[in-house]
């Protein structure tokens, strides 16, 4: 197995086998035929590229999938973000987007789970060792904040 980012920067067994196994076996990896908006989101600090398709249908995200290619980080929370947000409502998944990018931006856990209030974020919580790594949050939050522009844009009409 190769040497990725993530070995050195999660210390949590458990948090580190979740993020190898998303960052080998993707899911969601893969294009829409049909999808209601696609958007690019790319991380210049480390090179980090994704390419997000949702299909929203009555209020609900119906399908989602991406390709890219980056770190483990950026690939591992790209594929724990989509699996988490298929077949949920749009307004559940903003709050889902929003409690995880405040948790990774905010300074220690009192502050994470203030911030979260009280939304579960499922496996992404393997990624709260990133939190100490600034270089890293923009990897773990690439897959975020692509599929929060995604939203506004698939409501766009
Ligand atoms: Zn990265």
């Amino acid at each position: 197995m190769p040497n990725t980012a993530s070995d050195n920067l999660i210390n949590d067994d458990l948090y580190r086998q979740i993020i190898l196994d998303h960052y080998s076996r993707p899911r969601c990896n893969h294009r829409l035929e049909h999808p209601t908006c696609s958007v690019e989101g790319t991380n210049p600090s480390c090179g980090d590229e994704i390419e997000l398709d949702l299909l929203v249908k009555d209020g609900v995200v119906q399908d989602v999938g991406f390709v890219g290619e980056g770190c483990s980080i950026s690939m591992a929370a790209a594929s724990m973000l989509a699996e988490a947000i298929k077949g949920q409502p749009v307004a559940k998944v903003r709050q889902l987007a929003q409690a995880f990018k405040a948790r990774l931006l905010s300074h220690d856990d009192a502050q994470a789970a203030q911030e979260a209030q009280g939304v579960d974020i499922g496996e992404l919580e393997a990624l709260d060792g990133v939190r100490d790594y600034p270089v890293r949050i923009k990897c773990a939050l690439l897959g975020c904040n692509t599929l929060l522009t995604a939203l506004d844009e698939a409501q766009k009409d």
